[in-house]
Parts: C-alpha cells; structure tokens; sequence
C-alpha cells in the first residue's frame, strides 16, 4: 500500500476547545516501530473529562503537549515497518495498546511494563512527568488517519474480529485483567457492580468467557439491566441499585457465604455505598478489585478482611499479551463481541460523536471514529 506523504489528523490545540481536523506530515516508523493505517479508534466517555478538565482536576495525570492527537484505542493495518521488527507484515490487522513504557527498566524487562515509572496511554495522557519523552517518540494518537506504535503493542486480529469491534479492547482488557488477577476461573461467582456501563459490560463478557459460571451484576437502568442479563441468561442475574443494598440478594443465592469475586466498574463521581457493600458480599478468602477508580477516600476494614483472608486489588489497564488472549477468546467465540452496537462517525464528525456519548445505551454503545 502507498503511503501518502500528508495525513489528515484530529488535534487538540486547546484546553477545552473542539478538535481541529489538520493536513499534518505522515510519519515514517523509527527503529523497533511500524506504521499503521487506522481504520477505526473507539472514544470512551471519559475522553471528553481529558479534553476539557484534566489540566485542572488530573494535574498529575499529564497531557501531550498541544496541538496533539488523542486517541486511545486505535486499530488499523500495518502498512510499514522500521528496521529491527521481526514478525509483523503489512496488511496486518491489529489492535495497538496504547500503553507505553521505557522498555530498559526492571519492571519492562520482568514484563511488568505498567509498573514501568514511565507508563503512558500514547493519545491520551501520562502517569508522570517522565511520560514527556514516550510522548516526543510517540505523538501519534488512534484519530488520525497514520500512526507509529512499537511492534511490541501489536495484538494481531483474527478475521472474524472487526476493526470497531477491537476498537474496545482498552476496556475489555482492563475488565480482563482485573479479573484474571482475582483469579477467575471456570465455576467462580463474579459480582459486577455497574454492570450495565461501559466498563461494567466489557466485565460481563470477560467473566463469562473466563468461565465464571454464575454473575450477579449491579446497575440502575431496567432496561439495560435487562439486556445485560440476556447476555447469558442462565449464568447472569441482575439487581438494580433503586431496590435497595443486594448485599442480601447475593448472600441468599451464595449459600450465605459470599461471591468469589467482586468488581467494581464505576467511575470516579459515584457513591461508595456501592463498593462497601461489593466488599460485604465476597466470601471469605475472596478477592475485591476495582477497576473504575471510585474517588476519594473510601471506609475499609482491614482488619476484618485480614481475618477473612481477602485480598483487595486496584487495577490499571492490561498487557499486550492480554490483548493476545483477547484475540483468542473472541475467535473461539467465547468473547462475545457481538454484544455491542457500533455507532460509527468519520473523523471529520469527531467533534459531534464526542457530544454524543451522552446519548449511548449504556455499555452496548461502541462509539468508534473511522478515520
Ligand atoms: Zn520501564
């Protein structure tokens, strides 16, 4: 495939202001690299947060320097690669994970690159102001129609996984992860707190394909409740939060002791009555994992978890070779993708799908640009 000497590309120049489509310079791929010609980039409700407030309310959470690409989850075909790539080809369909790291740390080297001190989303935002380097190298976010990406961030796609479909995987990968780490397997019971939105239904489908045989997920909304449960309706049930606390609910359907595992899926901003009650209803021995980030300061008991034995993990993101999994499990069909809806825009309209996120049906919703 030729590459096109100029691009177009989707920048912020300034805090809070609509993206600008620009005719920018195509980039060449650098040593270790390739160059992808995206097809589709999913946008999460939280990258209106980014554009618009995260210089005041996330100083510690670094921007790109502006004007710059956003973009977190991009996939596409590789239509060049640098020297030093083994193993990838053009015409490629990929997925990028975004995460970048220093790769020459102990961390990168043991294959922990998210404890990496220099971890960066490329098109999204830093960890630390050593994130300013991995942004010089990589400044090319998933809403322009080329990008650069290590070959290390690859996650090659099976035929039957669409581009926009795979344009979900940051948050399928982040619910996965979580999950592994609490040690889901086949028979566990996973309760899903936010089960019907964005994160919480990408944990739906990553506990199912795990194997957990019985989720109990938690939610607001009837009728997206209801379409979380006919997911799977032999394995899901559902409760929603305007019926009360369900620590009982889920007691009385564990035999009185408690799911495995609970995930917490709701975002910074909601109640932590939610989370508490998520931490009542494990069992003894269970694991608590929070991928939502709930803010502020929440009320623990450690002692009484360290005489249950409980672990509580704080979760961030997932590896490339979980992405890989991903892959695999949606080949096999285990990962159900088919579940979400695609509501695509050209990336010339980014500025409109932005104002629409509001608008999605919960989780089902996958909004992708198609650059
Ligand atoms: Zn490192």
């Amino acid at each position: 495939m030729s590459v096109p000497a100029t691009m177009k590309a989707a920048r912020l120049h300034e805090i809070g202001k609509p993206l600008v489509i620009d005719t920018i310079e195509t980039p060449h791929p650098l040593h270790g690299d390739v160059l992808i010609r995206v097809r589709a980039c999913g946008i999460v409700p939280n990258l209106v947060n980014v554009l618009h407030h995260y210089p005041k309310v996330a100083a510690h959470l670094p921007l790109p320097p502006l004007p710059a690409i956003f973009g977190l989850d991009p996939t596409g075909e590789v239509v060049a690669i640098g020297t030093g790539v083994d193993g990838v080809h053009a015409g490629d369909r990929v997925y990028v994970n975004p995460g970048r790291s220093c790769g020459t740390c102990r961390h990168c080297w043991s294959g922990d690159p998210i404890a990496c001190e220099s971890y960066t989303f490329n098109g999204y935002f830093g960890f630390s102001h050593l994130s300013k380097k991995l942004f010089e190298r990589y400044p090319y976010g998933g809403l322009g129609e080329y990008m650069t990406a290590p070959a290390s961030a690859l996650v090659k796609l099976p035929e039957c996984v669409s581009f926009n479909q795979a344009a979900r995987f940051g948050y399928i990968g982040t619910a996965y992860s979580g999950l592994r780490k609490a040690k889901v397997s086949p028979g566990s019971s996973v309760l899903i707190n936010g089960g019907s939105g964005t994160l919480g239904v990408c944990a739906v489908i990553s506990a199912l394909a795990l194997g957990a045989s019985r989720i109990f997920a938690t939610g607001r909304n009837r009728g997206l409740l209801a379409s979380v449960q006919a997911i799977a309706p032999g394995r899901v049930a559902v409760f929603s939060l305007d019926d009360g606390n369900f620590f009982d609910w889920i007691k009385t359907r564990t035999s009185g002791q408690g799911v495995d595992v609970a995930m917490d899926c709701l975002g910074p901003g909601a109640s932590h009555i939610a989370f508490t009650e998520g931490l009542r209803s494990v069992r003894r021995g269970g694991h608590l994992v929070d991928v939502g980030a709930v803010s502020g300061d929440v009320s623990i008991n450690i002692g009484n978890m360290m005489v249950r034995n409980m672990t509580l993990i704080a979760s961030l993101w997932f590896t490339t070779e979980e992405g890989r999994h991903l892959a695999a499990l949606a080949d096999t069909g285990q990962l159900k993708l088919a579940v979400f809806e695609d509501v695509s825009f050209a990336l010339k309209d980014v500025n409109e799908a932005l104002a629409r996120l509001d608008s999605r049906r919960g989780g089902f919703s996958n909004f992708v640009i198609n650059p």
